[in-house]
Formats: structure tokens, sequence, C-alpha cells
């Protein structure tokens, strides 16, 4: 007679997985569980993870990693990296559930993810999917009304299982049919961080990061207004990948609105926009060090010489009489000219978008 194996199959779980603590530590309460996990980690453009971490110079001491590869490394899962950078265009320009606090739409961004890990989940065989939200963590994305939301308009419905909230929330398909025990579970409310910290030790995770607003720019204020103004000198709601990747580098100036200017702000800013010479009208300094310059729009030689001046103005000549600037890729060609630096005052300061 044969032996029947009452050994339950082992169970798989998706997780998301930002780079940040919540997510690391919700799948490893999973995995604690003895269910398979495996990571997905979504690129949008806008991630704090991109490779601009390591542009700028003064930055080069702190070791540079990216946190979501980090996260996997200490979990010991696979990672599956998926671009989603042309698609989530359309949710960065009309947000069904609005903006939060800056362009950032969050809860639209979340929706969507999860509908995209659940996809995933389907075609990889996966049973359920995992995030690291807590209630009331986030005043737009991670409230107790919006949990339902994103479980519902996602299609995940109840195969999405935010452990360390879980036991605040209604039970979920993996917790009913006892793929994961409900009392094992985590019931962390609020902003305060400390259970997380507290857990984090537990696990022995240490030199976690801690992203201060979110997991990526669109949280941030000087990046959003940075976006509007593309915009709204654009007339509409339109970028490419390059777009979005310039707005984290440089001071930003629009003298007028029909053209602005990009100038590095040391070393490693300059090499980076160094790699746009051949999109870009660019401006450098002759007669003294200075920095590169970018100018972006419809603009003329009269506007190339209120731009030239502004960069003089950031060069080693900023207090001379004459500064030499070349100006190349300009209508098919280069010319150098003599500007007067301009002066600081108020009206500089309102130029800096
Ligand atoms: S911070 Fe950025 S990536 Fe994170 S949920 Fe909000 S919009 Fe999405």
């Amino acid at each position: 007679m044969t032996e029947l194996s009452n050994t339950k199959p082992q169970r798989k779980a998706v997780a998301l997985i930002s780079g940040g603590l919540d997510s690391l530590l919700a799948a490893r309460v999973v995995q604690e569980q003895g269910v398979h996990v495996e990571g997905i980690n979504f690129y949008t453009g806008f991630c704090v993870e991109g490779h601009t971490h390591a542009i700028r110079k003064k930055d080069k001491e702190k070791q540079k990693r990216n946190n979501a590869l980090w996260s996997a490394e200490q979990l010991g899962i696979k990672l599956h990296i998926i671009d989603i950078s042309e698609e989530y265009k359309d949710i960065v320009y009309n947000p069904k559930h609005g903006y939060g606090a800056n362009l950032n739409p969050c809860l639209d961004c979340k929706i969507y993810m999860v509908n995209q890990a659940q996809a995933w989940a389907d075609e990889n065989g996966f049973d359920f999917i995992i995030t690291g939200e807590v209630i009331g963590q986030r005043p737009k994305s991670q409230r107790k009304e919006t949990m339902p939301i994103i479980a519902r308009e996602s299609g995940a419905e109840d195969r999405l299982l935010r452990p360390l909230c879980a036991q605040n929330l209604m039970p979920t398909l993996p917790e009913r049919e006892g793929w994961v025990q409900r009392e094992e579970l985590l019931g962390f409310t609020g902003r305060s961080r400390k259970p997380q910290f507290e857990l984090a030790k537990k696990f022995g995770f240490e030199d976690f990061a801690q992203p201060a607003g979110g997991c990526c720019f669109l949280t941030d204020a000087n990046y959003s207004k940075k976006l509007a103004d593309l915009w709204e000198a654009r007339g509409e709601k339109h970028y490419e990948l390059d777009d979005i990747m310039l707005l984290k580098v440089g001071r930003h100036i629009r003298p007028k609105p029909n053209f602005k200017i990009i100038v590095s702000r040391e070393e490693g800013e300059n090499n980076f926009l160094r790699g746009y010479r051949k999109e870009f009208t660019t401006i450098h300094t002759v007669s003294h060090g200075g920095p590169l310059t970018l100018v972006e729009g419809t603009f003329d030689k009269e506007d190339l010489k209120l731009a030239a001046q502004i960069v003089a103005r950031y060069s080693g000549g900023k207090g001379a009489d004459k500064v030499t600037v070349e100006v190349d890729n300009f209508e098919g060609s280069s010319f150098v000219m003599d500007v007067k630096p301009m002066a600081a005052h108020d009206v500089l300061d309102e130029w800096h978008i």
C-alpha cells in the first residue's frame, strides 16, 4: 500500500519591493510562514533608485546601491525589475484619484502596480500579492478607506495581503485558506515608524533605506514644480524619459516663457549633461572655468545672449567685465561671443524654477 503524503503544496507570493523598509518587512513576515516569495520592482522613470543617484560628485563618498536589489538580497529572493515607464505616463498625466501634496499620483500608482503584479502572478502561477502598506502611514494613499479601493480597482481583490496591517483589515484569501496564519501577521497603524524599527531589529535588518517623502521623485516639491513648469511651457502634459531625467539635474532657470536653461552645479552634473550635447544647443565659458549649460525650447540669438549672461554669472568670471562663451549646436553651427555676466538680482531668483 502506498503511503499518502499529506504535505501541503508550498504557496507562492509576489511582493512589491520598493527598496524601503516596509516592503522588506512585509515580505519577510510572509516568508517566515513558509511561503515562497519573489519580488517585483517597477521602474517608472521617477524612481529614486535610478542611475541619477550617482551623478553628483558631492554624493560620491556615499556608497551607491539599488535599495530594491539590496532588499531582495537581504531576503534571499529573486527580484523581477519591470519597466512600466511608458504606460505609467497616463497615470502621471491623468490620475483618476488625483495627486497627493505634489505631482505624486500615489493612489492610482498603487492600483496600477498591484494590477500589474496580479497579472504577473497569474502568468507565473503565484497565489497572492504582498505590499508593505500600513494604514495611516501616508495621508493620500495609505488610509483605511483607500485599502479596499486598491484591492478592488487593481482586480487583485482579496488576493492582496498587507502583512504589516492585516489584523486591522478583513481577512484575505491567504488568511481564510490558511496559507498564512492571521495571528502571525501584524496590526500596525499610523505614521510612527517605531514598530517597523523594532521588527527590523527582530529580523536583524540593519542599514535599510529610509526615503523621506516616498519612493519616487514625484513626492518632491521642487521636482514637481519643475515638471509643472515643463508642462506649462509645452502647453500640454507630456514628457519623454530624457525630460524627467534632466529634471533631476542642475539649476533650471526660465528667463522667458519660450526657453529655459539647465546649468550644471558641479563636475558630476557637467559630465552627465555632456551626454546631451548632440540633442541640445549648449553654452560653455571659454575665458573662465564654468558650467556646461543646455538650452531648451525655441529661441533666437538674443535669447542666447541673455542665457550666456546667466551662464557667465555662474562661471569663474562672474566678477569680470566680460566673459567669452561658446555656443554650440545652434542651427547647425557654433559661435563665440563676449557677454557681461548678469548681476545677482531678484529677477534671477524669480527665474529659478
Ligand atoms: S511615491 Fe511615487 S512610486 Fe510611490 S506610490 Fe507614490 S507615485 Fe507611486
